[in-house]
């Protein structure tokens, strides 16, 4: 049987319980505009009881996971100027770091000293690293450690691959396929969800300067999806972006992992037990400011007229919903807002120029909303990086039935504001007391371990005093090498 999404009900209002038990229970599908209501109008319990009734007939009631790898930011130098970014420097900047391969090696070694399953890679887009430095590596790591699943290159890295190494191939999607082949060959073997940022072209253009746009993004996904391997999706909100291109932008994931599990044959199409490639996760969070250029843009409401009047993200949203807008990125790229019809969008002039920083409300309101409207993703990451421990444990009740990755060291989010570091006994703790037993999971979401006798690593500890979470980015020196190691 070919795979069939829910049906959607575009007459109900998203507050009709009949529609959201039938969403909870995966039988109905949210619109955009049901998925909006909700956002705007349901009190955030409210909306967190739903998605976490979702999330309960999805991974059930017992266990809540977590995986150990490591993130390593093999490179600093990129050709991208995205203004939410703190960790790009061009290759001249005295602190611009290539890592050897050996010291990868190192790393990957002290991954699997504590247990780790899975090295997650990624970095900026160098244009000075050859395809064979890439080859190389991945066959090096696999030579050394045959165990370890190599979850690397978001699809920037491999949209600037595509221009870097000049691949045979007709069309873009060739392309990507022709590197992506020769990369899964010598080891690689399934695609982090970096980069994915906002799709709306609006936005992204603002704030991803030289990176990639959301079609060549989607694109690249699903060339690996084709080619069964999984992946994971991500979006980061709360800066210039109107409240309906985060919903924008799970529908667009909705819409292509529709056609991914379309690919997979009836037998193994179940979303997190697919042989298919498909996203397996989708991981949100709210934009961290400090040191970067989009950092520096006021924030809205600073004066207190504004707040009466409409946020400049929302109002572009609006506008590109209504037509009022030019489509595509290239339309977006030379859309001059300050000419916008003052009459209909009186604040879109001054889309890019404020920025709306996210709580802990708007994520767990944009979280719980994620587990809704992804009725075909199976997993959804709680941000604790971010957010902090309480907050991501807060979010396993929220919709989340992950929580990432045991943090070894960090970079590329600390490099932009304060973000956490967790180890496994503190991970465990923070799930068991949210009322869940902690599993350890690998890439594919198997279960590894559960910890539920008294050798479990959170019962084992004795003095929590040296199990603190730790401030990443009050700890590290402001030119330290970053390492995100949330599984993405
Ligand atoms: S976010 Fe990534 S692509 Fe953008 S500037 Fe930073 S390292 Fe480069």
């Amino acid at each position: 049987m070919p795979y069939t999404p829910p049906a959607t009900h575009p007459h109900l209002s998203a507050l009709d319980e009949g529609l959201l038990h039938a969403v909870a229970a995966g039988h109905a599908r949210l619109t955009g505009e049901q998925a909006m209501e909700l956002f705007r109008s349901m009190p955030l319990p409210a909306l967190g009881r739903w998605a976490d009734a979702r999330c309960r007939v999805m991974h059930g009631d017992h266990l809540r996971t977590y995986v150990i790898d490591r993130n390593i930011n093999y490179t600093n130098v990129c050709n991208a100027k995205c203004t939410f970014c703190a960790f790009r420097r061009d290759g001249t900047d005295v602190d611009a770091y290539t890592l050897e391969p050996s010291k990868i090696l190192e790393k990957i070694g002290e991954l699997v000293a504590i247990g780790g399953t899975q090295v997650l890679m990624q970095g900026g887009m160098n244009p000075d690293l050859p395809l064979d430095w890439y080859l190389k590596l991945l066959r090096t790591i696999k030579e050394a450690y045959p165990q370890v699943h190599i979850h690397a290159f978001s699809p920037p890295e491999f949209v600037e691959f595509v221009h870097f190494f000049d691949p045979p191939g007709a069309t873009f999607e060739d392309k990507v396929r022709w590197v992506m082949v020769r990369l899964r060959e010598a080891g690689l073997d399934s695609l982090p969800g970096g980069g994915g940022e906002i799709f709306a072209p609006a936005v992204r253009r603002k704030i991803g300067l030289g990176k990639c746009d959301a079609e060549s993004w989607l694109t690249t996904m699903y060339v690996a999806h084709t080619l069964g391997m999984f992946t994971s999706a991500t979006m980061m909100f709360g800066h210039i972006e109107g409240h309906a291109d985060r919903i924008h932008h799970m529908l667009l994931v909705r819409e292509w992992q529709d056609r991914a599990l379309a690919l997979a044959d009836a037998g193994n199409r179940t979303p997190g037990n697919s042989l298919t490639g498909h996203y397996t996760a989708f991981i949100s969070w709210p934009f961290q400011r400090e040191n970067t250029p989009l950092g520096r843009v006021p924030d809205w409401g600073r004066d207190a007229r504004e707040l009466e009047m409409e946020f400049p993200g929302d109002a572009v949203a609006r506008g590109a919903a209504n037509g009022d807008l030019p489509e595509g990125r290239r339309a977006a790229d030379a859309y001059d807002y300050e000419a916008i019809d003052r009459e209909k969008y009186p604040t879109a002039h001054l889309f890019g120029k404020r920025v709306r920083m996210s709580g802990a409300s708007d994520y767990l309101r944009t979280q719980a909303l994620s587990r809704l409207v992804l009725d075909n993703v199976y997993s959804i990451g709680a941000s604790w990086v971010t957010m902090g421990p309480h907050v991501g444990q807060v979010a396993l009740a929220y919709g989340a039935n992950d929580m990432g990755s045991v943090m070894m060291e960090e970079n590329v989010v600390s490099s932009a504001g304060t973000t956490y570091c967790l180890d496994e006994a503190l991970i465990c703790r923070l799930i068991r007391e949210a009322g869940f037993t902690p599993a350890q999971r690998d890439n594919y979401y198997d279960v590894l371990r559960v910890h539920d006798g008294a050798d479990s690593p959170d019962l084992l500890v004795t003095d929590w005093s040296t199990h603190r979470a730790r401030k990443m980015h009050q700890e590290a020196p402001r030119v330290a090498k970053a390492e995100l190691t949330v599984s993405r």
